[in-house]
């Protein structure tokens, strides 16, 4: 039998969490020939309630778990952790300024950095889906200085898949013949999803739909303004997809992208298309082995130029207010 993946899951209490947790267990995740043992971070309030879920996954009997254990400090939650999901993050709430929620969350993600930073496994590899995703992901990896940077990642999967979902609903496709979709940017308003590469059934996907109105004034739109579709629909926000968007991405990550195809995934830049280096920016990327590359190469027009700039621009204000903040 395997030794156990250690996986590591803040916000565990959650909504995101409650999704997230019987995927993981049920082998999902890694594959289902990894056994896994989870370690759950809530902050103390919440852990009466993290304890509750903790016994819902015993009654599963599943039989890859091989244990939970619940923390209220990050210090003894990531340690020797292989897998990261940074899933807790301060809501923005009503009356809130950017400053404010931004320096709430650095006060949630720079000591996670430096928890995962002093004791997590060498192999650690950390995925941010609490918002501002981003930027809460760039305060935890300049907190972690010994971990590779790359190691740190943020969630734009539940973009990629929204707008796998609704490109293959206007045309008519399977979300199994679409290739090479991107999220480029933030996981926010200004991402930006771009069609000019993606493929269905190997044929460009722009050219197939030929209607820019649609690209500009609905495809987009849509995708970029989901979240507040599903709030106003549920009365809540999405939680079972940002959950299965967060196994996808650690799943494409660890078990590499399929030949001809790439994913959508938010990484530390080395200056591609024109990005900052530095910041955690979303592209497309390939993986193998367990390590991901930013697909090079690509024509970038002068549409989909000016919309990658717009969201980068917001991601270099984030990164500028938080180094004010002295959270980096
Ligand atoms: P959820 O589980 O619904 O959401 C958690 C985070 O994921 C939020 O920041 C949310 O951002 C974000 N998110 C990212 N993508 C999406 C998406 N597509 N749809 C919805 N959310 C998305 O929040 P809950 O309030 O139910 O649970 C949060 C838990 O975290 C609580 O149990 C709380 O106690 C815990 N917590 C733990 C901390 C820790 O472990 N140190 C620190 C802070 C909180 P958005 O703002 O957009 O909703």
């Amino acid at each position: 039998t395997r030794t156990p993946v250690t996986v590591t899951v803040t916000g565990a209490a959650g909504q995101i969490g409650y999704a997230l947790l019987f995927r993981i267990a049920s082998g999902h995740l890694l594959g289902a020939d990894v056994p896994v043992r989870l370690r759950l971070l809530e902050i103390p309030q919440a852990v009466k309630a993290a304890e509750g879920t903790a016994m819902e996954l015993d009654d599963c009997a599943f039989p890859l778990l091989s244990g939970i254990d619940i923390f209220d400090d990050a210090a003894r939650a990531f340690e020797g952790t292989n897998v990261a999901l940074l899933v807790g993050a301060r809501p923005r709430t009503k009356g809130m300024e950017r400053g404010d929620l931004l320096e709430a969350n650095g006060g949630i993600f720079k000591p996670q950095g430096e928890a995962i930073n002093a004791g997590a496994a060498d192999d650690v590899r950390i995925l941010v889906v609490g918002n501002p995703a981003n930027t809460n992901a760039l305060i935890a990896q300049q907190h972690a200085p010994d971990v590779p940077a790359g190691r740190f990642t943020a969630m734009t999967r539940l973009d990629h898949n929204r707008a796998l979902a609704q490109l293959a609903r206007k045309t008519g496709a399977s979300v199994a013949d679409i290739r090479k979709m991107t999220i480029w940017g933030n996981h926010s308003a200004t991402q930006y999803p771009d069609l000019f590469h993606a493929e269905i059934a190997g044929r460009n996907a722009a050219e197939t739909v030929n209607d820019q109105n649609w690209l500009e004034n609905d495809f987009i739109p849509t995708v970029a303004k989901r979240g507040a579709a599903i709030i106003e629909a549920r009365g809540a926000s999405s939680a079972a997809s940002a959950a299965s968007a967060a196994i996808d991405h650690v799943h494409t990550w660890v078990n590499g992208t399929a030949d001809g195809d790439w994913t959508s995934m938010a990484v530390v830049s080395d200056g591609s298309y024109g990005v900052p280096e530095g910041l955690i920016s979303s592209f497309p990327v390939t993986t193998r082995d367990g390590e991901w590359e930013i697909v090079q190469g690509l024509e970038i027009d002068d549409f989909s130029r000016a919309r990658i700039d717009a969201s980068v621009a917001e991601l270099s204000e984030e990164r500028e207010a938080v180094r004010k903040l002295g959270l980096i």
